[in-house]
């Protein structure tokens, strides 16, 4: 499958038709974004790790049960996957206080909850993506009750399948993002990432960051971050 006109070029990933109408090549940049796209840079090799982790994880949801947009790797930085509306909710979950859950909150970095949260923000880089309730999502006709309801046990499903596979890499799993986006047929399926810039990954012994925190706090070592998580990864396949 080769790609054919592209249809978006987003801060992180080029999308491209093909000749099939039902599928998409996505296409992962180095090119980094933080706060809203007012802090940007490159991450060498970014792309071709976060391509790799996203589909690894992907093919592990699927074998669990949670239906993905993933097809076919093409290449070290191209994917194929199936073309889907975009529910336009950023979905947050979160096993650990950090970002903006400590800052808007008054709270700590660090601090486990007994169980993870789901939270929902607008995808509107316009507006800065902000926080959504339930019925604020139904108010706005993003997505009904049901569609709701679905995303969340998904959202819930993968962070199960997640932290338990990054605690054998001495990883933990302190929060997340994920996207869904909805098939012709109406079917809700778990899109676009799963990767260091998606997720925050914090050495399970010494706590330190190895995601995309090195770069939005100019910690350094930001290659290094996405490689040792990659390894890490790999090695316990
Ligand atoms: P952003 O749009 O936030 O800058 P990216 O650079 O990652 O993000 O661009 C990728 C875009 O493709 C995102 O808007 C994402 O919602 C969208 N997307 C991801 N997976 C799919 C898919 N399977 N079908 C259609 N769009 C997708
Ligand atoms: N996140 C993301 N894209 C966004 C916002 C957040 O991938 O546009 C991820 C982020 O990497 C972290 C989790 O979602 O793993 C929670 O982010 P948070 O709400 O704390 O926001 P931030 O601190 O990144 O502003």
């Amino acid at each position: 499958m080769e790609k054919r006109e592209q249809i978006y070029e987003g801060k992180a990933k080029k999308v491209y038709a093909t000749a099939d109408p039902e599928l998409y090549i996505v296409s992962y940049k180095d090119d980094a974004t933080a706060f809203n796209g007012l802090k940007k840079g490159t991450i060498a090799g970014k792309g071709v790790i976060n391509n790799r982790m996203s589909n690894f994880f992907m093919r592990r949801l699927e074998k669990a049960g949670v239906p993905t947009h993933f097809v076919e790797e093409l290449s070290e930085r191209d994917t194929l996957v199936k073309k889907v509306k975009i529910v336009p909710l950023e979905v947050i979950v979160r096993n650990i206080s950090a970002g903006s859950f400590a800052k808007r909150y008054g709270v700590e970095e660090g601090i486990r909850f007994d169980e993870p949260t789901v939270e929902f923000s607008y995808k509107n880089d316009a507006l800065g993506d902000p926080l959504l309730t339930e019925d604020h999502i139904r108010a706005l006709g993003l997505a009904t009750r049901e569609e709701v309801g679905r995303i969340r046990a998904m959202s819930l499903a993968v962070d199960r399948e997640l932290s338990a596979f990054w605690q054998e890499c001495g990883v933990t799993l302190v929060d997340f993002k994920l996207e869904f986006g909805k098939t012709a047929d109406g079917t809700i399926i778990l899109a676009d990432e799963i990767s260091p810039d998606t997720c925050r990954l914090w050495d399970s012994e010494t706590g330190e960051k190895l995601d995309k925190d090195r770069f939005r706090r100019d910690l350094g070592g930001v290659e290094a971050a996405y490689a040792e998580v990659m390894k890490r990864m790999l090695a316990h396949d």
